[in-house]
């Protein structure tokens, strides 16, 4: 197969790299053997060495095994970024547990889906998030529950205002007593254990994290991502940002960690790398603004609207953002203007990724400093990774410039889904990741987006599958036809729209709908604008035909 991309690559970058018969757990104990003193995390201004951050993961891997984790026995994280969050990670890995990463803001809906797909028999969380878990008991296969509060890990003056804070924010205080399926995280980290665990891994066989992933094929569905896959993207991560130097970077961490492009480029990259990661338990524009000043970090992976929310704020000038040096954008389109505007606001680089979680996510992207960046690409193939384009009518290789699916295939490639061979057997043919996104390569083998296949939403740089909200919209009583598209939306990049058609007779309000999904869906799926029909368009077999409905929506726009 020609790999055109290759005589793009600057000297420094190898075309395929070494991989390690290794493990994530074995890259945090190198780390700490070489780096033990180093910062390994701040967290709101309180830090945490490579040193401290090894002991506290082994000590927890000691409790997990002492509650009866096995090998391949899989530990939900349901957890902002904190340090808890990093603790919790390695020491499931340590453990030989497999690790479920779980978003926050999921309803006691989702998150019950997500406990009994996975199988997970532990979940590590915060006390606040604790009743939403409390709810679920007995009816998941969770025989254990961690948890830890947030002011745990904070300094010590804002351990002490923390209770000013949860007042003025209207914060539930959160009782949580101990015994013997509910510990304390703290009482678990303060046992001190230094015994190595020893246990069994194939670095390659086995599975060190289930990433969940939508698609429009309904429920989430968890990609199984190796020890393997999960090292080979983030040492080919550590090779493209070759000029980065080990044990001298810090990066700013506000992408989550429980999705994996945060996981990847900040987590693992920094414990590899022995970079500071400095954690921000969510997006906040003027915190980030803050931060950046205060910590001086020289990476900062992102998504576009993050971007472009800090070149937004007023106060922008007031800071200095110039320590950053890289910022790798992925997720959505970056836009060409807000690269340009962000290289001027910092003087450091921009450049826009690819990537999804079946791989790990990171398959493409624009190159740094040497060799040359195209803007409104992804850019090309990273070390080991092959691409092409499949042509959707014939199946075929495309030539440069035919459109089609992108797919791809290297070591960061997943192992399948989690329990559902059918739909692995759709994505992954011979090892090549089919990726569902439409694109083209150029002569060069620069890779270009055309459209998203599976219709994915992206709002705010959180993917929506509008096949979930439609089931959620299904279940009111008084719905009869519900279909679910991305619209444009000048801050989220695009919002959600709802078309419903009400059962004979019946007559409902917006309001009625909101409150409804409110309950079912976290607030970032929940539809912002509702258009009632009395009929949807349908294909001849009776199949709702959303593409007519963005098609009819651009028109509308079009003529505005
Ligand atoms: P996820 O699995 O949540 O990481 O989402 C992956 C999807 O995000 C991809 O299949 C693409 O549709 C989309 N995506 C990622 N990076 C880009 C990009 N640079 N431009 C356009 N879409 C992107």
């Amino acid at each position: 197969m020609e790999k055109p991309w290759l005589a793009h690559y600057p000297p420094e970058i190898p075309h395929t790299l070494d991989y390690p018969k290794k493990t994530l757990s074995d890259y945090l104990r190198e780390t700490t053997e070489q780096f033990g003193g180093h910062e390994a995390i701040d967290f709101l201004g309180k830090t945490m060495t490579f040193r401290e951050l090894y002991e506290q993961a082994l000590t927890f891997a000691h409790y997990l095994r002492t509650i009866g984790l096995k090998k391949g026995d899989r530990v939900a994280i349901m957890l902002p970024n904190c340090p808890q969050a990093v603790i919790s990670y390695y020491g499931t890995l340590m453990a030989g547990g497999i690790v479920v990463q779980t978003n926050p803001l999921y309803t006691e809906y989702e998150l019950e889906y997500q406990l009994n797909d996975s199988g997970a028999s532990v979940l590590v969380t915060m006390d606040i998030l604790y009743p939403k878990a409390e709810g679920l008991k007995g009816r998941t296969p969770v025989k254990h529950w961690i948890v830890t509060r947030m002011q745990d890990y904070l300094p010590t003056v804002k351990k002490w205002l923390y209770p000013l804070v949860q007042r003025k924010q209207n914060m539930p205080i959160v009782r949580i007593k101990e015994n013997e399926t509910v510990h304390m995280f703290r009482t678990i980290v303060s046992r001190k254990e230094t015994a190595p665990i020893e246990v069994d891994i194939d670095p390659v066989e086995d599975v060190a994290l289930l990433q969940y992933t939508g698609g429009t094929t309904g429920h989430p569905k968890a990609a199984m991502l190796t020890h393997r896959n999960l090292i080979a993207n983030t040492l080919m991560c550590a090779h493209w940002v070759y000029k980065c130097e080990k044990g001298k970077e810090t990066v700013l961490g506000v992408l989550p960690f429980f999705h994996v492009y945060g996981m990847t480029t900040v987590m693992n990259l920094s414990v590899m790398m022995a970079s500071k990661m400095v954690l921000l338990p969510r997006f906040d524009v003027k915190q980030t603004l803050k931060t950046i000043e205060r910590t001086r970090p020289t990476m900062f992976p992102g998504a576009p609207t993050m971007y472009i929310a800090l070149l937004n704020h007023p106060d922008l000038p007031k800071y200095d953002l110039s320590s950053i040096n890289v910022c790798i954008s992925g997720s959505a389109p970056l836009p060409v203007e807000v690269q340009e505007q962000f290289e001027r606001a910092t003087g450091g680089k921009l450049i826009e990724g690819y990537g999804l979680t079946e791989a790990s996510p990171v398959t493409h992207s624009n190159f740094l400093w040497d060799g040359e960046r195209v803007k409104g690409s992804i850019g090309v193939p990273w070390p080991d990774t092959e691409a092409k384009i499949v042509l959707l009518e014939t199946g075929e290789e495309g030539k440069p410039g035919e459109i089609g699916e992108i797919v791809v295939r290297g070591p960061q490639v997943m192992k399948g889904y989690w329990n559902r061979p059918e739909e692995t057997e759709q994505v992954l043919r011979d090892g090549w990741l089919y990726t569902g996104d439409i694109g083209y390569m150029d002569e060069r083998g620069y890779f270009y987006i055309v459209d998203r296949k599976k219709d994915v939403i992206i709002a705010g740089g959180y993917n929506i599958y509008p096949r979930e909200v439609e089931e959620a919209l299904y279940e009111h009583p008084k719905v009869q036809e519900a279909a679910v598209i991305g619209v444009p939306d000048p801050y989220r990049g695009e919002t959600v729209k709802a078309f419903v058609v009400l059962k004979p007779g019946e007559t409902c309000s917006e309001e009625e709908l909101d409150a409804f999904m409110r309950q079912r869906l976290a607030a970032y799926k929940v539809p912002r604008i509702y258009e009632f029909r009395s009929e949807l368009p349908k294909t001849a077999v009776g199949k709702i035909l959303r593409r007519v409905l963005v098609e009819e929506e651009k028109k509308k726009l079009d003529k505005s």
